[in-house]
Order: C-alpha cells, then structure tokens, then sequence
C-alpha cells in the first residue's frame, strides 16, 4: 500500500489535462484551491497506515491473499459491507468533505458481478479482464473515479436519438485491439485526484442505443481526454493568502469535473462491456445501489462534524444549556444516525452474487439514499438555527486582523464569558462552509442528486417494494374472499 507522500508524487507523475477557470492547470497538486480536495483523499492513504483504523481502512484481497485499502477491495461478506460504510463514517468525520474514493470502490464491485453474469448469457470473456485489472489497481494501491452520468442533453430522448451523439459516450470504432470513444462524464467526484477513470454507462439502454451500452478503463491521462475542474461556491476563498478563519475548513474539501475524451482508444484489455446493452441496466442498479449505500456513512460522518460544531457554537453563544437548544441537537443527532441505520441496514442484509462477491440490501439502499436526500437540509437548518446570523455577516479574517478595526471585531463579537472570540468565529465560519459554502456542494446538493435524484430512488424503491406481497398479507388478515371482486377495467 501507498503512503499518503507516494499517493501525492504518484499523481505529479501524471500528465493531466486540466482546466480550471479558463486556464490550463499545470500542476494541480499544488494549486490552492485544488489542494484541500486532495489533502481529502490523502487520508484514505494516510488512516490505512495507522495501526487503529487497520480493521476498517483495509481489507485482505480475494484475489491475491494480500493486504489492501479497503477503497480497492471487492466485498466478501456483508461484514465487509458494514465495515465500509463505518470507513465511510470515520473519513467524513477526519476530513468534513467528500474523500472522493469511494465512486471508485463501487464500480468495482458493480462491475465485478456484473461481467461475471455477463459473460454467463453472452459468452464472454469480460469478467477475467476485469479482474486482472482491479488487481493492477490494488497492486498499485491506485485511485479509480468511477464515472457513470453522462451530459444527456435532451432528456426526453433516448442516447441515440440525440442531435449530438457525444452527448453519451459511445464506440466510435471496434478495431480487432482496442476501441476508440467519445463522450463526457459530468459531475466526475475526485477526477484530478484519481489515477484512473472506469467508465459505465449511464442508464438502461435499448438494442438501438447499443453503441452506448460500453464500460471499460483508462488512465486519467489518457491521449483525447480534456477534464474542466467545477466552480463550488466561494472557492476563491482558497486563494486568499492568511484567510484559513474565513473558509472555515482550510484543510480539506471535494472537488467535481466534466471529464471529456475525444476519440480516445482502448486497448480490449481495459474493454469490460461493448454493446451489450441488456446488461447496463444491471450495471446502473447495482453500482447506484452501492453508491447509495455510501451515502449512509460519509454524509453522517460530515454530520457528525456539523453537529459538533452546532453545540460549539451554542457554548460560543452562552446558551448550552437552553432547553430549545438541546432540544435541536438532539433532533440533529436522531436525523444522522436514522442515515446511518440504513446505511448499516443495507449492508447488514447484502447478499452473495452469483459471482462471490456481496451485494447490499437494493430496497434498504435505495431508501438510505432517500433519507440523504431529506435529512441534510433539516441538519444544516437546525445548525443555521443555532448558530445565528452572525455565521453570514460577520467580519473577515482580514478585518480582525487590522490594526484599526481589529479590536472592534474582537469587542463586539465576543461570546459567552470566557470564551475566545476567534474560536466562535471559526466554528461559525465551520457551520457557513458547510451549510452555504464549499463543503455544502457535498452536503447538500450532492445528497440530493449524488448517486441518482430523488426520483430514481422511488422508481427503485417501487420496484423493490413488492406491493403485491404486502396486499397479500392484507387479504388474509381481513380475511378477503377476492372470488367476490370484479377485477376493474376487464
Ligand atoms: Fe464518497 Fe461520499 Fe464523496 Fe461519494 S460523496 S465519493 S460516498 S465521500
Ligand atoms: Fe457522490
């Protein structure tokens, strides 16, 4: 396994294509407001060294009987699906952002099962690629962004009914060694950070839209590939030299891009779907319900951070003790850990797929992440409650630190007696940057729309609910004579 200093000089090796706000980046790893992002995924590294987080930050291999990062590993058991939601926890409670590994971790395991009953139906011979690959990776201890959502442009339409076929990423040549593809991944978690990208499909697919029916692996540098870094708010925060008080968290963040590859060829090696579109609804469901799943650990873990920092400010505010206040946080703490239950409950229940390898519970998963989608936004409005306006119109680093107006900052915003007022003014700026500010991009908007919007999860839940089971039950409880009925509309 790599160290979280050879995690860092592995990604200066790489020559990525990158831009950010108009401008070409040379050298991401050291640009301010790139760096916080991954000092984040620094920490997967850095945590699997430490004798007391061994359990959970790493895992032996099924494949090579080695010990690896857990990010790497293909689950065995529905302990080791348990285990990695409780990592997920810890490293949202280390970095209060999104590590961004874990995308990876679940195209593994998704793609894992799925070209093994692939290669059953169809014949092929994905699943052994595939697992020679995924043993590259955690040989190399490496990280993976997995990459599924495509631009899709008109909604409406169905990928090969779109104006501009670029619009998924599609074959664009089948040559007996490789194939050549274009297409963008949008929102890409971690892309600059990662060594490598593992490219799925975005939705269901019809015989139609076989061309976009494709999943397979490239390196982040690949030849064709342009990868434009996402604007979160206040990011430029980051570039303000002795503002660390203002971004409220200096250390860490997460970061999203649009990924694009323009003709870029394959090698069959790294090709682990090529137009078998019944299978990519398979591929979907099963990587979204993992990444659901995740969603029951880092968002509580950044929770738990929140929480914290709710009560540290009600200290700050001298008003600990108010009965409505504990009140809220205890409201706070309830909302986080029914997330967390689910996220337990799903991988509790995970099953063997025909490949060996665990699947979580789909139903349990999906209604985790329909709980993320809720719960967030009640956490961060009891934190805005308690902490108090002040968190958005207080003054900047910049002005307690003037030789005028400084002391008037530190006068008149000074907290309960005794407390330190540059202490209440970083936890305030903690809960804006969380709330409203870049953290809030993984807080929020990503709980809601991160591994699939809220419908999705009810067309799932739908799916996985068996009504007529639980009409079933009814019946016979009320014991229905249903020779009685007339079936409408027959
Ligand atoms: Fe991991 Fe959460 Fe970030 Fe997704 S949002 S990559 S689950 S930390
Ligand atoms: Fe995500």
């Amino acid at each position: 396994m790599k160290t979280r200093e050879e995690y860092i000089e592995s990604l200066r090796a790489l020559h990525l294509n990158v831009y950010f706000m108009g401008q070409k980046i040379d050298n991401p790893v050291d640009h301010p407001m790139i760096r916080p992002s991954l000092n984040s995924l620094a920490m997967t590294y850095e945590l699997a060294q430490q004798e007391e987080y061994k359990d959970l930050m790493t895992a032996t291999s099924n494949i090579t009987g080695k010990t690896i990062n857990r990010f790497c590993h293909i689950h065995q058991s529905a302990e080791d699906l348990v285990k990695k939601v409780k990592m997920q926890r810890l490293l949202g409670q280390k970095t209060a952002s999104c590590f961004q590994r874990c995308v990876g971790m679940d195209a593994f395991n998704a793609i894992w099962s799925t070209t093994y009953e692939m290669d059953e139906a169809c014949g092929t011979n994905y699943h052994q690629r595939f697992r020679d690959y995924v043993q590259y990776c955690q040989d190399n201890d490496l990280v993976v962004d997995g990459a599924m959502t495509d631009p899709k442009g008109d909604r409406s339409l169905s990928p090969s009914q779109q104006e501009d076929p670029d619009l998924y990423v599609h074959i664009n040549e089948i040559r007996p060694d490789g194939i050549v593809v274009t297409g963008a991944k949008a929102h890409q978690t971690g892309s600059v950070n990662s060594h490598e990208h593992l490219i799925m499909p975005t939705c269901s697919m019809r015989e139609e839209d076989a061309d976009y029916a494709v999943s397979f692996a490239i390196p982040s540098d690949a030849e064709g590939v342009t990868i434009i870094y996402g604007r979160q708010s206040c990011d430029t925060r980051k570039m303000e030299k002795g503002a660390d008080i203002d971004l409220g968290n200096s250390t860490f963040g997460g970061h999203e891009t649009l990924f694009i590859m323009d003709h870029v060829f394959v090698p069959m090696e790294r090709v682990f779907m090529c137009r078998e579109y019944q299978f990519s609804n398979m591929l979907v469901e099963r990587f979204a319900g993992y990444h659901r799943q995740s969603y029951g650990g880092c968002k509580v873990g950044v929770g738990d951070v929140l929480i914290g920092a709710a009560a540290l400010a009600a200290d700050y505010n001298g008003v600990p003790r108010a009965s409505h206040i504990k009140d809220k946080l205890i409201e706070m703490v309830h909302l986080n850990e029914t997330l967390y239950a689910c996220g337990i409950a799903c991988s509790a229940e995970g099953k063997k797929t025909k490949s060996g390898n665990y699947l979580i519970d789909m139903l349990l998963a999906n209604v985790c992440k329909q709980n993320v989608t809720r719960y967030p936004y009640e956490i961060t409005r009891l934190a805005e409650d308690i902490a108090g306006g002040l968190m958005v119109t207080m003054p900047s680093q910049a002005d307690l630190q003037h030789e005028e107006v400084g002391p008037l900052v530190r006068k008149y915003l000074a907290g309960a007696k005794g407390t330190d007022t540059v202490n209440r003014m970083r936890i305030l700026r903690l809960i804006e940057n969380l709330t409203l500010g870049t953290a809030a991009v993984g807080y929020r908007t990503e709980s809601l729309h991160g591994a699939g919007s809220p419908q999705a999860q009810r067309i799932m839940i739908s799916r996985q609910c068996n009504m007529e089971a639980k009409k079933e039950l009814a019946r016979k409880i009320a014991h229905l004579d249903t020779s009685l009925d007339k079936p409408q509309g027959k």
